[in-house]
């Protein structure tokens, strides 16, 4: 058998800072990957500019020129971190046996590919790396993940524990995500869909060596929220059991407060029926807020927007043909 074609996709949003060593290190082991007859020298790494506002796609642009191994691919804007690796998993399935998926701050050891290539070898159409501890990260981003995971799982979501978006997919399984036509790709979430065999490969995470992470509070909320109601109908289902249940309460409040009215002591206070009204206002609030979250996801997929615009493209056509043209 002949060795694979791998493509190293890499997302890369703002990260001027750690890029030099990022393109140092991939280098060096795809040049040994090659060298060892691992995979093909026809193997490459394709960094994705997910619209940076900094140096990030000069210094791909510069890295594409000098050197043949490394590729680029710029979108036109920022459209996030998913999207951006769709972009590069869509561009790469064109020629890669299999690709490879790895953030740009190279948290995840690099070292881990060589074993993801041997269970490729072995047969394996996904290969997923999961982190065997959290230790590098801090207390919060530890509990905030853990909760998220176990959410997740409760909710119905089949996903991996402590799998980030460090995989390897063979190309058929990639070509498989294109049929998933969603704009909300939480791509985490999808490729366990597909359903091909697959297995994991356990690695310590370390720490980003340099720049800022690109995951805020902020996004972190906003990512989990989009990943809990993209792919799982319970929270939905939860409101209306608990306004069943708020119902059925209040049926029987009202009984109680009319048998007193007739029977007992007719002096009611302002307190039960403040807190109902109250109780009563809020849930349907909430309820009203979760069918509006649903709500703009069919919004939001009925206009079926591209996930991202190619703005520069140095995989399929050569950086030198682009510039001249
Ligand atoms: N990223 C991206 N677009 C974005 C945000 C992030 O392509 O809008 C990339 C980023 O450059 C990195 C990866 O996604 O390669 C993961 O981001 P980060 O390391 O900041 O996340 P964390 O590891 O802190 O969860
Ligand atoms: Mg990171």
């Amino acid at each position: 058998m002949s060795e694979p074609i791998l493509t190293v996709v890499v997302p890369c949003y703002n990260e001027e800072d750690i890029l030099p060593y990022t393109f140092t290190k991939l280098k060096e082991l795809l040049i040994s990957l090659i060298n060892e007859s691992l995979v093909s020298d026809r193997s490459r790494l394709l960094f994705v500019d997910d619209g940076s506002k900094d140096q990030t796609w000069n210094m791909i642009y510069k890295e594409v020129l000098k050197n043949d191994l490394i590729k680029g691919l710029k979108l036109s804007r920022n459209v996030g971190h998913q999207n951006a690796l769709l972009a590069g998993l869509n561009t790469a399935k064109e020629v890669s046996d299999c690709i490879v998926s790895i953030d740009a701050d190279l948290q995840d050891d690099i070292e881990v590919i060589r074993e993801f290539i041997q269970k490729y070898q072995e047969g394996y159409d996904v290969v997923y790396g999961v982190r065997k501890k959290r230790d590098t990260d801090t207390f919060f981003k530890k509990t905030t993940a853990q909760g998220f995971y176990t959410f997740m799982k409760k909710m119905g979501v089949d996903i991996i524990y402590n799998h980030a978006d460090f995989r390897l997919m063979s190309n058929r399984a990639v070509k498989e995500l294109e049929r998933f036509e969603e704009v909300n790709m939480f791509l985490r979430g999808i490729v366990p869909l597909i359903g091909f065999k697959s297995t994991s490969v356990y690695y310590d995470r370390k720490e980003r060596l340099a720049g800022e992470t690109k995951y805020p509070l902020k996004k972190m909320i906003a990512f989990a929220f989009d990943g809990i109601t993209s792919f799982s109908i319970t929270p939905i289902r939860f409101v209306l059991s608990l306004g069943l249940i708020s119902f059925f309460t209040s049926m029987l409040f009202a009984f109680y407060f009319l048998s007193l009215k007739f029977f007992g002591n007719t002096e009611l206070g302002w307190t039960s029926l403040i807190t109902s009204i109250w109780l009563i206002g809020g849930l349907q609030l909430t309820a009203i807020g979760l069918v509006g979250e649903y709500i703009g996801k069919i919004y939001k997929e009925t206009k079926q927007r591209p996930k991202y615009i190619v703005d520069i493209d140095s995989f399929t056509v050569p950086m030198k043909m682009l510039i001249n043209s």
